[in-house]
């Protein structure tokens, strides 16, 4: 019995830190990039309070851009979006933070910007859905396979930052 509470703290402590180590991947597609909107996407997710981890822009090419979506390739609109991911620069990145692959769906909004809600990132800066500027991971076991996809591990940057104690208390 006196095992018990410390064996409790112990993994409250774990599952504390396997939060705070969360990571999503984040892309902005190449229209959310041509129309400049790079630092407001960003800021959404820094002002919320997660934290950027990798980052980098490139061009995918098409096979690249298949194997990202390809969960989606029997879907009638693979081909022109794969097309599309891979016909200008998107910005990648990988966010940290307690559940920021629910939340960064959240703040991202849903898939058809016409049925995003107000203050979400798709329903403040997007109207069609083969235009949606933002890509999100949907769950942990594509969070890490598309983290992988995009970069090597040593992309990842680990780092405390001073304003953690202020958001997590
Ligand atoms: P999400 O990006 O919200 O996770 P999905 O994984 O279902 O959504 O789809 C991937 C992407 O495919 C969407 O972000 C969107 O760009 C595109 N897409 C989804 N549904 C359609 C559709 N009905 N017509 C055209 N493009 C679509």
């Amino acid at each position: 019995t006196l095992a018990l509470p410390s064996t409790v703290f112990m993994l409250q402590e774990q599952e504390a830190c396997a939060a705070e180590m969360e990571r999503t991947f984040i892309a902005i597609k190449p229209d959310g990039v041509q129309r400049g909107l790079i630092s407001e996407i960003i800021s959404r997710f820094e002002c919320k309070g997660y934290k950027l981890v990798a980052i980098k822009i490139l061009v995918p090419s098409k096979e690249f851009a298949q194997k990202h979506y390809h969960n989606l390739k029997e879907r009638p609109f693979f081909n022109g979006l794969c097309e599309f991911l891979s016909s200008g620069p998107v910005m990648a990145m990988v966010w940290e933070g307690e559940g920021v692959i629910k939340y960064g769906r959240k703040l991202i909004g849903a898939t058809d910007p016409q049925k995003s809600e107000p203050g979400t990132i798709r329903g403040d800066l997007a109207v069609v859905v083969e235009r949606n500027i933002i890509h999100g991971s949907d769950g942990p076991e594509t969070a890490k396979d598309e983290i992988n996809l995009w970069f090597k591990p040593d992309d990842l940057v680990s780092y405390t930052s001073n304003s953690e104690n202020w958001i997590y208390g």
